[in-house]
């Protein structure tokens, strides 16, 4: 039996709890979900755990929202919006791109595009309406 090549419960853990959610969290959102059942593991072993769970490709940075990196578990090519002010980060549905979006992009930089993952900022409706009620 060669336990090391086994997930851990730890990463195991990481993983799931990024599952479980559509929210894009961050490591330390992810960190206080595992503490109650992990109350021995740290900050960096979570960050340790999702830098290996992106190494096998289950999860991906989607961007960095008020310097804090967040995570999706959903693989299959999506863009997301990123409210500047609550710091929410939303899937989007499948967009009205041009045809040969990609092609273009490759063609200009002499690359071969795989796939390609848009981020919109700006502020929420939650947020915006907020503002309404404060005024
Ligand atoms: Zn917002
Ligand atoms: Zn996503």
């Amino acid at each position: 039996m060669a336990a090391s090549r086994k997930y851990s419960r730890k990463h195991e853990a990481v993983l799931q709890c990024l599952r479980s959610t559509t929210t894009h969290p961050s490591a330390d959102w992810v960190f206080q979900q595992l503490r109650k059942d992990f109350p021995e593991m740290s900050l960096g072993t979570v960050y340790r755990n999702l830098a290996q769970c992106k190494q096998r490709g289950e999860v991906r940075t989607v961007g960095f929202v008020g310097g804090f990196e967040r995570f999706d578990a959903r693989m299959d090519p999506h863009d997301h919006f990123v409210c500047r002010q609550c710091g929410r980060v939303d899937d989007l549905p499948p967009l009205p791109l041009p045809e040969g979006l990609d092609q273009l992009v490759g063609a200009q930089l002499g690359a071969q595009i795989d796939e390609h993952s848009l981020l919109f900022y700006g502020r929420c409706a939650a947020c915006q309406a907020g503002d309404a009620q404060a005024d």
